[in-house]
């Protein structure tokens, strides 16, 4: 719950007056599980919904330790050259175990975070609960309303997360390591096939000669998958989050892509598309919760489902049984 609460009109002229403090006072609202910051959060977000803005969106995924922090942390500064305001929702590294350790208390992007037109929010990790998605798209149309106009939402290139993220960017960029053994098998192809620009990380040192290598084959790969959507050709390059080489051949990919699908359309359409679908997401997650926090469902639901565990009464049998006690049949 969220400690102390402001009035609706303070989060909302806090926000749209850029108040940094204000907007992370209106995330972690955004983020509560209290029915009353909830609600106080639905209208925060109603009164600064519909600002005009013209941000793009960026989904950067990798496997941990594929230089994401270090990456968006070169990128970001190279964004701020342009004179753009940055948002990141980056991970929150005490919400990740890589190999038994947690991430730990490492601090991630420190330049970045010091820079006044850069803003990086930490978030829980992203897509492992389906609210979770719900909440990290609130959080983007609030950092549009405070004028943010690239967002860059990183995760986790191991799960779901993947397509929760997809799903609410304009532009995704996978990062990848140049021989790390298992450059097309199928867990990859999946990742692939929804990457609209593919950077092979570490291309420095003794690395590089590697990372051209792999770049060859995942260009090559990427003949065989279906043509993008947008009529874009995914590029496949290789970058240096350290040198900072490629950094800046990313950002005219993305500046190329925005070009290109505003002409088109596309860019329009998958925004409308994403809307829609996130709206069908929620529908079903309200229902999901309404029916399992249900007093007379709670009663039904463990009976029921030791009789279907014995093979007592059928799947739907059992279903239909708790949609009746559910809808007060
Ligand atoms: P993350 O887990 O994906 O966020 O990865 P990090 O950004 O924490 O990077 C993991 C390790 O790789 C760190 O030790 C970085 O210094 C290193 N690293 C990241 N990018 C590069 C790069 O471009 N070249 C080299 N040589 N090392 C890098």
């Amino acid at each position: 719950m969220v400690a102390k609460r402001l009035s609706t009109e303070t989060y909302i002229q806090g926000i749209l007056a850029q108040d940094r403090v204000i907007l992370s006072r209106a995330i972690t609202l955004i983020e509560s599980q209290a029915p009353q910051d909830q609600l106080l959060a639905q209208e925060v977000l109603q009164g600064v919904a519909n600002q005009p803005t013209n941000s793009v969106r960026i989904g950067i995924t990798g496997v941990p330790g594929v230089g994401k922090s270090t990456f968006i942390e070169a990128f970001g500064n190279y964004i701020l050259s342009k004179n753009k305001k940055l948002a990141v929702l980056a991970i929150d590294p005490s919400s990740v175990r890589t190999k038994g350790s947690i991430m730990g208390d490492k601090t991630r992007m420190a330049t970045l975070a010091s820079q006044p037109n850069a803003y990086i929010r930490p978030s829980p990790s992203r897509g492992s609960l389906g609210g979770v998605a719900h909440k990290t798209r609130e959080t983007i149309t609030l950092l549009e309303a405070a004028g943010f106009e690239v967002i860059i939402v990183e995760t986790l290139g191991v799960g779901q997360a993947e397509t929760a993220v997809k799903n609410m960017t304009d532009f995704f960029l996978l990062l990848m390591l140049a021989g790390a053994g298992d450059e097309l098998q199928g867990m990859k192809r999946g990742i692939m096939e929804m990457a609209d620009a593919i950077a092979i990380n570490k291309a420095d040192g003794d690395n590089l000669r590697k990372a051209q290598a792999a770049q060859a084959e995942y260009q090559n790969a990427l003949h065989l998958f279906p043509p993008h959507e947008a009529g874009w050709k995914v590029p496949v390059g290789i970058c240096s989050a350290i040198t900072h080489k490629g950094i800046a051949e990313i950002w005219n990919w993305i500046e190329d892509y925005v070009q290109l699908t505003q002409k088109n359309g596309y860019w329009y359409k998958k925004r409308q598309e994403q809307r829609k679908n996130a709206l069908h997401e929620h529908i079903a997650q309200r229902l999901q919760t309404m029916f399992y926090t249900h007093p007379h469902v709670k009663e039904q639901i463990n009976i029921l489902e030791s009789q279907v565990i014995q093979n007592q009464i059928s799947i739907l049998q059992a279903t239909e049984q708790l949609l009746s006690v559910f809808l007060g049949k």
